[in-house]
């Protein structure tokens, strides 16, 4: 069976070794004419981490990530956590995969490194697709044309393979804008940040920082509720000043970080709602193409990889039946993918409370049991994307 996968993010890499572990054909095709990603963090949590484990991933993982060792729930203010889940060892013996925070660069590079070269095809921009009978065909904006029995639409929030299949609809302002930095260790070693994620809630905005790079870098990202930005660039500047403006009055630590960026580019998030169908034909999405959402959970490359790897499972379990294979892919896969991105909608009003009876009530709840207590994160952490049934 040939596959051929249109994006060579995260999501469309780890897809192209998962169908490759098992035993399919595959090919990516990439716009770009090499594999980048921004200069940000990324943090991938033991659902994702086991999946690309098994993809025998985990020395090289292991050189550039950093093992957490818990994730903080912090006041805007005082600066008081609210609740420290552990993600270190007491995560990696109960669910069997570590946390892992990365450069997202770092990560892009190892999945694409993973990839024998001749299967991954850069410069290719899909602008066209045909379905006839059982075959489809992409055509690129380089003249090239490829056939192939199933093409995967791993191409991002923005997919072309979304709009040539369902038609066009774009993607919605959520309503909040964030500011990303990437800052050297030396410029903060004397704010003695623990090897962990930091989310400190405030009114109106939030900001999260961990250390990536093998703790070279500490990634901050600042959102805020920004109704009337809508540029959505991964890549525009932005004035520290403007930042540190916005955080006016929180804590020393979160303004010392933003103080220290070397320079920061600014983003307008946004997402899509359900979408009905995820196939048509021998054609079908997966990634932020099918299910964007919100950063706020953490799980949309996670997720990503997650359908890769229940989309290999069922291919493999299924050869000869593709369009069964697409129609269980989708009824495992989309609850779980609208589950998370209906949590990160949801996270992004608490992250912002303002002060007051709800934002109490908020942080009562998280310094009694915690969202990301083992206890309550079995059904993200636990659940293995690859074990699905036919
Ligand atoms: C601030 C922020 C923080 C986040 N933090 C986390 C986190 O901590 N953990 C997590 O799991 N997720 C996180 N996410 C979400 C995560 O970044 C995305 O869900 C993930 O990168 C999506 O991967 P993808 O491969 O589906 O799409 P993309 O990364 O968008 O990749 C799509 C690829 O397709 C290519 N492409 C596009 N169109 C074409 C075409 N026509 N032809 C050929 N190629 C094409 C693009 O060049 C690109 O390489 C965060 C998101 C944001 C905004």
């Amino acid at each position: 069976m040939k596959v051929i996968i249109i994006g060579g993010g995260i999501g469309g890499l780890a897809a192209a070794l998962q169908l490759l572990k098992a035993g399919l054909d595959v090919h990516v095709y990439e716009q770009a004419p090499r594999i980048t990603e921004i200069g940000a963090g990324i943090q991938i949590s033991p659902n994702a981490s086991r999946l690309l484990h098994r993809l025998g991933l985990k020395p090289a993982m292991d050189a550039v990530g950093v093992r957490p060792l818990a994730v903080h729930q912090r006041r805007w203010d005082d600066g008081r956590t609210l609740q420290r889940a552990p993600v270190g060892s007491e995560v990696e013996t109960t669910f069997g995969a570590p946390y892992y925070h990365f450069h997202r660069a770092d990560l892009a590079t190892l999945l694409a490194e993973a990839l024998p070269p001749e299967r991954l095809h850069l410069g290719h921009k899909l602008v066209d697709l045909a379905q006839r009978g059982e075959r489809v065909t992409a055509h690129f904006e380089n003249g090239a044309h490829v056939e192939a029995d199933l093409l995967v639409g791993a191409d991002g929030i923005h997919s072309r393979v979304r709009t040539l299949v369902f038609g066009p609809e774009k993607p919605r302002f959520t309503g909040c804008v964030a500011w990303r930095g990437l800052v050297p260790a030396e410029r903060i070693k004397h704010l003695g940040i623990e090897v962990a994620s930091h989310n400190w809630m405030g009114p109106d905005g939030h900001v999260v920082h961990y250390w990536v790079a093998g703790g070279r870098m500490m990634n901050v990202v600042c959102v805020v509720e920004h109704g009337d930005w809508t540029q959505e660039s991964w890549t525009d500047r932005g004035e520290v000043a403007d930042v540190l403006a916005r955080y006016e009055g929180w804590h020393a630590t979160v303004r010392s970080l933003i103080g220290a960026f070397p320079e920061t580019f600014v983003w307008a998030l946004h997402d899509r709602a359900e979408l009905p169908r995820w196939s048509d034909g021998r054609v079908t999405l997966l990634g932020d193409a099918c299910h964007p959402m919100l950063p706020m959970m953490a799980q949309g490359a996670a997720q990503s990889i997650e359908d890769g790897a229940a989309l290999a499972s069922l291919l493999k379990a299924m050869p000869g039946a593709i369009a069964g294979a697409l129609a269980r892919y989708e009824t495992v896969r989309k609850p779980r993918a609208t589950k998370l991105q209906q949590a990160s909608a949801a996270n992004r009003k608490r992250f912002h409370l303002p002060d007051g009876p709800e934002q109490q009530k908020r942080d009562e709840a998280i310094a009694a049991s915690g969202d990301r207590s083992i206890a309550n994160i079995g059904w993200l952490y636990g659940h293995d994307a690859a074990n699905v049934s036919q």
